[in-house]
């Protein structure tokens, strides 16, 4: 079976293809002719990743899947979610939008996290909701120098360091990526029984 993973990362696309079944045939935006931004305007993580995987099934008529990730903080009541990305500006700044979550969490001891992805699948017109969770704590200052986004603030339970001070593959072992794509991995080998 063909399958398009929604994003025009050659790099995801890769890692995502060595971990499916063989008889999976992956491929990118790019592989089908759309370099459109595709639009997220839902106001929470399955409603982007669905958003994401409809537009691709409406307009090109592929079995495909899309992911949406967010980190969700207690005390700020969830945020910043699904403006992870842009929290702090449409420049999508990842040393801004740290900025914003440490000020904001300054003096306050309930620091507790989750880093959250959504992945929707969508076969012959049939909607899946994968979840992978990592939970963990914000921690009071930048640490490491490794991955993107809120990696440097970010410590998952169990461990003492932020996810920046691991290496990709350590991190790869527990992120939430990882554990909302096992789901989708282990429902694509139900299909192949
Ligand atoms: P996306 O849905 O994968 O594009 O993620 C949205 C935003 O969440 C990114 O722009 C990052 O700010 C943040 N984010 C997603 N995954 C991670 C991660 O593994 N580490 C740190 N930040 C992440």
């Amino acid at each position: 079976m063909e399958l398009v993973f929604a994003t025009q990362n050659r790099n995801k696309l890769a890692e995502i293809q060595q971990l499916m079944p063989s008889s999976i045939r992956l491929k990118g935006l790019m592989d089908i002719g759309c370099d459109e931004d595709i639009p997220e305007t839902r106001p929470n993580l399955e409603g982007n990743a669905l958003q994401k995987a409809e537009f691709v099934y409406a307009n090109y008529q592929v079995n495909c899947f899309s992911d949406d990730t967010g980190l969700e903080i207690d005390a700020l009541n969830g945020e910043p979610g699904v403006l992870s990305a842009r929290y702090a500006g449409l420049e999508k700044d990842a040393a801004a939008n740290m900025a914003m979550v440490l000020n904001k969490l300054e003096g306050n001891s309930n620091r507790k996290a989750r880093f959250r992805t959504a992945i929707a699948l969508i076969i012959d017109g049939k909607e899946f909701l994968f979840e992978g969770i990592v939970e963990g704590e914000i921690a009071v200052g930048k640490r490491g120098d490794q991955g993107f986004g809120y990696d440097p603030i970010f410590i998952p339970v169990g461990e003492n360091r932020s996810f920046a001070e691991m290496t990709m593959a350590e991190k790869g072992t527990m992120s939430h990526r990882k554990r909302a794509l096992d789901g989708l991995l282990n429902f694509l080998k139900t299909l192949e029984d």
